[in-house]
């Protein structure tokens, strides 16, 4: 029996809600952040979010590889199986989206239905290539080799490597608290003992004058960081890639926003002094 899309029902929260584990990704999560073959479990309570990703309706906001910008794509379906059983049936299925600038330009994400998991098991453009054109504001802020570690452990992460590409970002979000503490070491109150004693959620908290607001707020979540390795799992860090990639990225905006900030007072200042030094 094919249904259409106008009989699904739009609200997706109940079906997740009864999904056990993992919550079951947006189609647009799932195609452009969730990394290949993570396993989301797939039963007769959220089945509705299989039928909404293999027939996604809609446009979807992503980096574009062929215009080298920000595009709006849209889907390439005219029909949606809405059984129950179909959605639940082992098959492997195929997701293409196409760039509204140019129809040539396309998107393509290919998935597994298996034993009741469902598992992103191609793509392309590559969640790195994505990424990649996304982080390239940052080459400048971070330095090259740091830059090149996030390149590295965002390439990592999309090809489902989750211990590896977090240690890539935990040693750049390290970095980035770092410098932090060596500035705020110079302040006459500042107690080094106690800061080389805590753990990273405390640190974020020691250095909050200087950290985003977010950060701050979410600091229990980077209390992980002071974990040893050996004790998360591979799916433990794929799921904290995202928290720490945003944490960072927040690091890194306030620092480019502060220095362009601070290149505009400068400009100002010359600006203002040319024109003292001529009235004069
Ligand atoms: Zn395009």
């Amino acid at each position: 029996m094919i249904k259409f899309m106008s009989d699904l029902p739009t609200n997706a929260t109940a079906a997740n809600e009864a999904g056990k584990g993992n919550e079951f990704p947006s189609p647009e999560r799932f195609f452009l952040k969730v990394p290949l073959y993570e396993s989301h479990e797939v039963n007769s309570a959220n089945y509705l979010n299989v039928v909404r990703t293999q027939f996604f309706k809609g446009t979807m906001d992503a980096y574009c590889i062929g215009c080298e910008q920000h595009s709006i794509f849209r889907d390439t379906n005219d029909y949606t199986n809405y059984t129950e059983e179909y959605a639940l049936n082992n098959r492997i299925f195929s997701v293409e989206l196409i760039c509204t600038r140019e129809n040539s330009h396309s998107l393509l994400f290919i998935f597994k239905v298996h034993e009741g998991m469902i598992q992103k098991i191609g793509q392309s453009p590559s969640i790195a290539d994505f990424d990649s054109a996304d982080i390239g504001k940052y080459r400048k802020i971070l330095g090259e080799e740091k830059y090149r570690e996030f390149k590295r452990a965002i390439g990592l992460v999309a090809h489902g490597v989750g211990i590896g590409s977090f240690i890539y970002l935990r040693r750049i979000f390290e970095h980035l608290i770092e410098e932090e503490h060596q500035e705020a070491k110079k302040s006459q109150d500042w107690d080094e003992q106690q800061y080389l004693d805590s753990r990273m959620d405390e640190k974020i908290l020691f250095l909050q004058n200087s950290l985003p607001a977010f950060l701050v707020e979410n600091r229990k979540l980077y209390s992980v960081l002071s974990k040893a390795v050996h004790s998360l799992s591979e799916e433990e860090c794929l799921k904290l890639f995202a928290p720490i990639k945003m944490g960072i990225e927040l690091i890194l905006d306030e620092r480019i926003e502060q220095k362009e900030k601070r290149t505009k007072i400068e400009e100002a200042k010359k600006v203002i002094a040319d024109i003292v030094k001529k009235l004069n």
